[in-house]
């Protein structure tokens, strides 16, 4: 268990480096040529270990013609391994995941002309299993940062909600698309990536390396982390260090004030419910200190809390789970620093 809980963190940290790099525009792709097929062959081996313990039954149809894409062979199988992990995961025993693979003209518009061929394919890749499924009101939102479809599906099956995060992120980095749909709870997931196929005759002689907007450093703060969940406040930690912050964490009313006594700060990231009161009390204290820049982080952004978040100070409040793009962009125009694209 303790070797488990070590693969797990270190796992975790990887994510957040991933994400991290993804939204910092920091991550570097290595495009080449390469065949999809044989990745999703590595990848069910992969997870065979898994799906033979559940007895889940694996089937590959791998149907399209043209298999071979420009994309970075380690990222795609990052983002094909997040898929199946998931289907493995959320699937009960003696459930089904079938791996389909299709062409279908680029531009579906197109289709039926006579030129349709030569205006290139695209292949799509599709993991579907029969598992616990998504809730349609959840659905828009699976691929936010820090989703996991509920407090009931993050008890049971642990995690972060990052995977699909970045595997979008990576998604549209190849200018592919990364789509999910299910019937509702019970009925199963389907995630299926869109890419553009390559003839496999012009392989590129070499990989190009392509650097993907580089993101302007960010001005540096001293950020107090207040949030009770000790996961999110770690992972907002870990997140913002990343970016070349300073950052301190506190987990109640209390222990905030205490930072506050001890230390300076320049910005202040405060979730509104707390066990001994509230964020409201927190940037009101801030205050008073001369810390005046506020975000509020929350479950609920209705009218009437946005309202009192800002009467007591903060210059944003922001729903859960947290959306890093806006994240950013609240801290970029705090800090002064135009917000990246
Ligand atoms: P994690 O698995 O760590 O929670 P992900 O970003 O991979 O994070 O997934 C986010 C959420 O999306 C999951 O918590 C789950 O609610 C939902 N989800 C992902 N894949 C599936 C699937 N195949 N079936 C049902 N729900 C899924």
């Amino acid at each position: 268990l303790a070797r488990r809980n070590v693969e797990m963190q270190a796992r975790l940290i990887d994510d957040l480096l991933d994400l991290t790099r993804v939204s910092t525009g920091k991550l570097q792709l290595n495009i080449e040529t390469l065949d999809v097929h044989p990745v999703l062959d590595d990848v069910v081996d992969i997870c065979q270990q898994e799906i033979d313990a559940k007895g889940i039954q694996i089937e590959k149809r791998l149907d399209a013609v043209d298999h071979s894409v420009q994309g970075d062979p380690v990222r795609l199988r990052q983002v094909f391994w997040n898929l199946v992990k998931n289907a493995v995961k959320f699937t009960p025993e003696a459930g089904r995941i079938t791996i389909r693979t299709w062409n279908q003209p680029a531009d579906v518009l197109d289709s039926g002309g006579p030129a349709a061929r030569d205006r290139g394919r695209t292949l799509m890749v599709q993991v579907q299993d029969t598992g616990v499924g998504i809730k349609p009101e959840v659905l828009p939102r699976i691929f936010n940062a820090f989703e996991q479809g509920g407090d009931q599906v993050t008890r049971q099956f642990g995690g972060l909600g990052l995977g699909l995060a970045i595997s979008r992120a990576l998604a549209v980095m190849h200018g592919a698309t990364l789509t999910a749909d299910s019937e509702g709870a019970g009925r199963g997931a389907a995630f299926t990536l869109e890419l553009r196929t390559v003839p496999p005759e012009v392989a590129t002689e070499r990989p190009t390396r392509r650097h993907v907007a580089l993101a302007p450093a960010q001005q540096p703060m001293r950020i107090l982390v207040v949030d009770d969940h000790a996961d999110t406040a770690r992972v907002l930690n870990l997140l913002l260090s990343r970016m070349g912050h300073q950052v301190r964490t506190a987990g109640s009313v209390a222990a905030a004030a205490a930072a506050m006594s001890a230390g300076r700060f320049d910005l202040l990231i405060s979730d509104i419910g707390l066990p001994d009161g509230s964020g409201l009390d927190v940037m009101r204290e801030a205050r008073t200190r001369g810390l005046v820049n506020g975000i509020a982080l929350s479950g609920y952004g209705m009218a009437q809390d946005i309202q009192r978040s800002r009467e007591a100070g903060f210059a944003a409040h922001l729903t859960k789970p947290i959306d890093l793009a806006e994240l950013r962009r609240a801290i970029s125009q705090i800090g002064g620093t135009p917000p990246q694209p």
